[in-house]
Parts: structure tokens; C-alpha cells; sequence
């Protein structure tokens, strides 16, 4: 019997080189790739303007999970507003399955 579960967790190498690349932009950038404002590192999690980071392709459209190219620093805020891109300015591709960077990140 074959199983037909598919679902595709990242692997743990995967996870490694994300956390690597996230540590490294967070020591080499300093400001918000979305508003161009300073992020402050040492805000906690919590804050709206502590530092997230972002997919620039989202991972659901394609875009590499891990790579270093494809990841930008953000504050939580900026991060937020644009995966929340609002339906009513215009929404030409709304994918449903859009995997959020914040729940990504929570793996
Ligand atoms: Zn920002």
C-alpha cells in the first residue's frame, strides 16, 4: 500500500539554512526593504516594529523558501501589510493557499 501523503514538510537542512540566512540578514541589513525605515533588532516579536523576515517571492508563488536572494528584512508591521494586500484596491491574483511569511517562519 502506497501512501498517497504528500504534504511537504521543509527538511531540517532546509530549516538549518533558513535560520543561517536569517541570522545573516539580520546582522548585515539594518533597514525596513519594504518603507526604508531603521529596524531596531532588539525590539521583542511582539512589537509591530521589530524585524521580520520576508519573502520577496512568497513561497507559495514559487519563490525559494531558503535562499538568501529571496529573503529581505522587514519590520512585522510592513511584513504584515503586504501579505495582507488589500482585495479592494485591486486583486487580480488572490491565491487561496498563500502561505503567509509569519506562519512560514513558524515552522
Ligand atoms: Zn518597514
Amino acid at each position: 500500500m502506497a501512501s498517497d501523503k504528500t504534504i511537504r514538510y521543509p527538511t531540517s537542512a532546509a530549516r538549518q539554512e533558513y535560520e543561517r540566512n536569517r541570522r545573516k540578514l539580520l546582522a548585515n541589513e539594518d533597514v525596513c526593504a519594504i518603507c526604508g525605515q531603521p529596524v531596531d533588532k532588539t525590539l521583542p516579536a511582539s512589537d509591530l516594529m521589530s524585524a521580520a523576515i520576508d519573502h520577496i517571492i512568497p513561497v507559495s508563488k514559487g519563490g525559494d523558501p531558503v535562499a538568501l536572494e529571496n529573503l529581505q528584512l522587514t519590520h512585522r508591521k510592513c511584513n504584515r501589510r503586504k501579505s495582507d494586500k488589500l482585495p479592494s484596491v485591486r486583486a487580480p491574483e488572490k491565491p487561496a493557499a498563500d502561505i503567509r511569511p509569519e506562519e512560514w517562519e513558524s515552522w
